[in-house]
């Protein structure tokens, strides 16, 4: 295996070499802007598909935009460094990168403005987060959904995730699989790590942007898939906790956990307990469009390794530089 690699201040590195100091800013106050993006492996293919790069970058830059973060770096630029970050660490397994636009200074002092900023991004291999098949066992958390008017949950910012923490924390500790957090109307938000999506009447229904949710890049996979592919309407509207128990179906979506079906919520089972079927034929589709099993959804995905030329894990654009 290849030397585990990261992109730290300019440059590919050694990850056991890439070390920030104990001053920096974004350690001190958590003054960062992240991205989850997956990289699928295809065994048959010899292929592994990252998901929605130019998506994902396209969300960290409006998450430092409005953190007043500077990212210096073009699209482009992103997107070669994150597949090169890819191809060097040569990974033949799901994997999950993590891009970081950080406060880089090495100062005391709560503020935004006045300070270096630099970007990172590490790779690292990474299977199942929820357990897809069987279904997640969920929560209501006792800890609300920060506000807008507090830290933006549109954001991924670093800092915020500890609200997210708590209230995984809480869930696990209780018994269960994931937490669902409330925005602090009391209406239903999202998972601590994903987006949540009710099937009623035949539709599906997801909180709007305003409740306080990420704008999830996995949602909008799964609602294109469901619109195109399964004709099924989708709509964005205020949902209530007593909605939950109710519904059809519930199921959540989020880069690390795909797309999970919901089957229990505070002890209740959702229908009949188990995975419903829409939920699982999106599931099943979602599956083969991230792992490069559906042309149609090739626009989706980024191959990392140069399958034409051999089968083994030799970088995409080692042909752009001629070797
Ligand atoms: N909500 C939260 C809080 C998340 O951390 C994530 C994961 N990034 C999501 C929703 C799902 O977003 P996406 O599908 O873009 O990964």
């Amino acid at each position: 295996m290849p030397t585990p690699t990261a992109f730290f201040q300019g440059h590919f590195v050694p990850l056991a070499e890439a070390k920030i100091g104990i001053m920096t800013h974004a350690f001190l106050y958590g003054t960062a802007v992240f991205e989850g993006i997956r990289g699928n492996w295809n065994g048959e293919q010899q292929q592994l598909y990252l998901f929605r790069v130019r998506d994902h970058i396209q969300r960290v830059r409006q998450s430092a935009k409005i953190m007043r973060l500077d990212l210096r770096y073009s699209d482009d630029e992103l997107v070669d460094t994150i597949t090169q970050l890819a191809a060097l660490n040569g990974y033949r397994e799901d994997v999950y990168i993590r891009p970081i636009v950080y406060k880089s200074q090495e100062v005391v002092g709560v503020r935004m403005h006045n300070l270096e900023d630099d970007f990172l991004a590490f790779i690292t291999p990474f299977g199942a987060y929820l357990d897809a098949d069987a279904g997640a066992r969920c929560a209501t958390s006792s800890w609300r959904r920060v506000d807008d008017a507090a830290i933006p949950a549109r954001a991924k910012v670093n800092g915020l995730y500890v609200n997210n923490a708590m209230a995984k924390t809480e869930a696990q500790l209780n018994g269960f699989d994931e937490a669902i957090m409330l925005n602090q109307d009391g209406h239903v938000s999202e998972g601590s790590g994903e987006n949540i999506v009710i099937v009623r009447f035949g539709r599906l229904i997801t909180p709007p942007p305003s409740d306080n949710i990420l704008e999830g890049i996995t949602l909008e996979t799964a609602f294109e898939i469901a619109q195109h592919a399964l004709g099924l309407t989708v709509e964005r509207r205020t949902i209530d906790r007593s909605e939950l128990y109710i519904a059809d179906e519930v199921f959540m979506t989020g880069t690390a956990a795909h797309v999970t079906p919901v089957v229990e919520v505070d002890r209740i089972a959702i229908g009949d307990g188990r995975p419903g079927p829409i939920s699982r034929e999106l599931q099943r589709r979602y599956f083969d469009a991230i792992t490069g099993r559906l042309p149609e959804h090739a626009q989706w995905l980024t191959p990392v390794y140069d399958t034409a030329v051999s089968a083994g894990a030799r970088p995409a654009d080692a042909r752009h530089r001629g070797a």
